[in-house]
């Protein structure tokens, strides 16, 4: 039998990289990059740019979900057009998320042909393989990041597989076959990556771009492959890093692979802002990859966005769906809650509440949450004890124990969120 440790072995540690801080501004609003602050959620707009009520709608949609940035697809003249219209519109409805401009091929022309497009961007993402060829590529490229330099926005070089700069790969490959012992394809084709995103930084270093407005990424869609080339990234340069998994796909293949690829690096302190760029079901909620995003920052206690339910899988000792149905109600009730909550009752969003379905782990798991309730399986009593702050409180029976718990979590949130001159006043007596 193995000795037992000295001491229980601790849960690795998460210390972020040490990186530059990037500052994405708009108006009063200033979203920051690395230099060890929070990890940034963002997304990305799917509708014609060129309409600017959809694409605003969708923006705000974003943002109201929880979008610290949303990136915008600028890829006509018309779509540079709009985005000033974009931006009104957003400001109109009160949304000061800040935009980021998705440019390729033509975006040295957009920007410096449209200068209200240019200001109202808070920062461009710009793809070196996407910029041109030959001798434009330079020219196209030093032409963008010096709009970039004339209103002070911050650039993120966004190297993707799928567009990598194919003069340089080539270079590269040429290399390889040199050596005495060559790299395979895919190793040429990861150090091709990231080799990229680097140059293209020193390079725009040298334009005159300010190291504190550089972002890198370098994506692709095999989980393994992004974690070798961030992980390359990261030892490189102490630029922030944008991390996500591009064309992660749809539905729960999506969500896992991009969980899988995410975990590890944010696990090693990689990742000061993500992506999760899932294919959304035709005609689905877009906002859901800002969720799925929040949702792996949360689990993972690296942020808290809206209070967590903890529930049980059920099994067969769960004889009705009353218990399913309970954890979505409460969880939807919680989201819902949350733009108020966020406001007056701080730190209410790392609350945890559990729903269990019956007596085998149901009072262990809910004494450990800050609010539990242990349903009855189908060989149980018809009663359901709640807990609140370990202890058992009251037990709930009959048709209303839906609406009893919600209110029993309501009713918890004022008494232990709420900023403690609030607390006083709701305790004191009423005259
Ligand atoms: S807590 Fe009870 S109902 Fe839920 S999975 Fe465990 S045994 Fe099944």
């Amino acid at each position: 039998m193995n000795a037992a440790p000295d001491a229980p072995a601790a849960i690795g540690c998460l210390e972020r990289r040490p990186t530059r801080r990037v500052q994405v501004r708009w108006g009063g609003r200033v979203v920051e990059l690395g230099g060890g602050a929070a990890i940034v959620v963002q997304s990305m707009t799917n509708t014609d740019t060129a309409d600017p009520i959809a694409t605003a709608v969708q923006a705000a949609q974003l943002a109201r979900a929880g979008s610290e940035l949303v990136r915008i697809t600028v890829n006509s003249p018309q779509a540079a057009a709009a985005m000033p219209e974009i931006r009104a519109q957003l400001d109109r409805m009160g949304v000061d998320v800040p935009l980021v401009g998705d440019f390729h091929y033509n975006g040295h022309k957009l920007l410096a042909d449209h200068a209200e497009c240019a200001q109202a961007l808070s920062k461009y993402r710009i793809n070196p393989g996407n910029v041109g060829t030959a001798s434009r590529r330079d020219d196209n490229f030093a032409r963008m990041i010096e709009v970039a330099c004339r209103w002070d926005k911050p650039v993120r070089i966004g190297v993707n597989w799928g567009s990598l700069d194919q003069a340089l790969l080539a270079r590269m490959m040429d290399a390889n076959a040199a050596r005495s012992v060559p790299w395979d394809a895919a190793s040429v084709m990861r150090e091709a990556l990231v080799a990229s995103a680097i140059d293209s930084a020193r390079h725009a270093e040298r334009i005159g771009l300010a190291g504190t407005r550089i972002v890198l990424s370098a994506k692709v869609s095999s989980v393994q492959d992004l974690i070798v080339v961030y992980r390359d990234l990261a030892a490189r340069c102490d630029y922030p890093l944008h991390l996500g998994l591009t064309e992660a796909g749809m539905g729960s293949k999506g969500i896992v692979a991009s969980t899988a690829a995410l975990a590890v690096l944010l696990q090693e302190g990689i990742g000061d802002t993500i992506r999760v760029s899932l294919t959304p079901e035709p005609n689905g909620d877009r906002s859901r990859e800002v969720l799925v995003a929040q949702e792996i920052l949360q689990t993972m206690g690296l942020r808290a966005f809206a209070p967590l339910v903890v529930a049980c899988p059920g099994c067969g000792r769960t004889s009705s769906t009353f218990f399913q149905e309970l954890a979505d109600r409460i969880q939807r009730h919680l989201r819902a809650q949350m733009p108020s909550w966020k406001a007056n009752y701080p730190g209410v969003e790392s609350m945890q509440v559990a729903v269990m379905g019956c007596v085998v782990n149901g009072p262990g798991e809910s004494r450990h949450a800050d609010i539990g309730i242990s349903l009855p399986g189908s060989d149980e009593a018809p009663v359901a004890p709640v807990f609140v702050d370990g202890e058992r409180t009251v037990t709930l029976k009959g048709e209303r124990i839906a609406e009893e718990f919600q209110a029993i979590v309501d009713d918890y949130v004022r008494r232990r969120y709420a900023p403690a001159g609030m607390a006083a006043k709701a305790e004191a007596p009423q005259t």
